[in-house]
């Protein structure tokens, strides 16, 4: 898979992008990431790229014309139908569904505003989906742009050692991890939960499924509705809940 990500800060991607898992990832040609610098597509003699918004108020906005240039020579280059996605506090709140639907694409094209935003037209005639982290504001898209190129990475094929590692993880399966130890056994006069030492695997799943439900039903009651759990399970909660009343 192919992502771009077009920024004003194209080594503050860079610097995060080239190490650990990712930075294995790219070099090893499980997914591609190029980070290209917007500025380089200014067409004004002093290589600006933003200007005071219409109807004044505070901050700049980036300029249509830089931003639809270097999107044309993207798509241009390539033979994979693109998929562009600004960065906004404006969009759909990202979630681990739309990482998966996203990692199945050939290739997608990430936008990072900078000062106040872009120029709405981009929006309007360029942008096919509009995502958000959270509900928060940041001063650029480039950590958000960093977000989104990581969660839909490690989705790919090769770039996490084992299929099982991610199916694992909080979210995959609508539920929230179980508490996970390693050694030492006793730190700080706390132990590890017996059933982990068991070596009895059937005992520790069971425990680990329980234990991501309750996590789930403590910290994210949002999120159980649409977890699929059996009348057992269902049950179990129940008695939890009616225990710590
Ligand atoms: N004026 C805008 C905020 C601009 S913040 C507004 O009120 O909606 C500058 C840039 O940071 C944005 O263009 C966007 O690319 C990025 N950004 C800030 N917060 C974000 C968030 N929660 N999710 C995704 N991108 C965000």
């Amino acid at each position: 898979m192919k992502i771009n990500i077009m920024t004003l800060f194209p080594e503050m991607c860079e610097a995060v992008l080239k190490e650990s898992i990712i930075g294995r990832a790219r070099e090893k040609g499980y997914v591609e990431i190029n980070c290209i610098n917007i500025r380089n597509y200014s067409k004004d003699k002093h290589n600006r790229v933003d200007d005071a918004p219409y109807g004044g108020g505070m901050g700049m906005l980036m300029q249509t014309q830089p931003i639809a240039d270097c999107y044309e020579d993207i798509c241009k280059k390539s033979e994979n139908k693109n998929h562009f996605i600004y960065m906004s506090p404006c969009g759909k709140v990202l979630n681990q569904a739309r990482v998966k639907e996203l990692a199945e694409m050939p290739e997608i094209t990430i936008l990072c505003g900078h000062y106040e935003g872009v120029d709405q037209r981009v929006i309007d005639s360029l942008v096919d989906e509009q995502i958000s982290i959270g509900d928060y504001v940041l001063t650029g898209g480039e950590l958000p742009a960093l977000v989104l190129a990581d969660s839909i990475s490690r989705m790919l094929e090769g770039v996490l050692p084992n299929n099982e590692a991610k199916e694992l993880e909080s979210h995959y399966n609508g539920l929230l991890e179980y508490p996970q130890y390693t050694r030492p056994y006793e730190w700080n006069g706390m132990k590890v939960p017996d059933v982990l030492i068991s070596g009895h695997h059937a005992n520790i799943e069971k425990w680990r499924r329980e234990q991501s439900i309750l996590i789930t039903a403590k910290n994210r009651p949002d999120m159980l509705s649409n977890a699929q759990l059996t009348d057992k399970e269902k049950n179990m909660l129940k008695n939890e809940k009616n225990q710590s009343m």
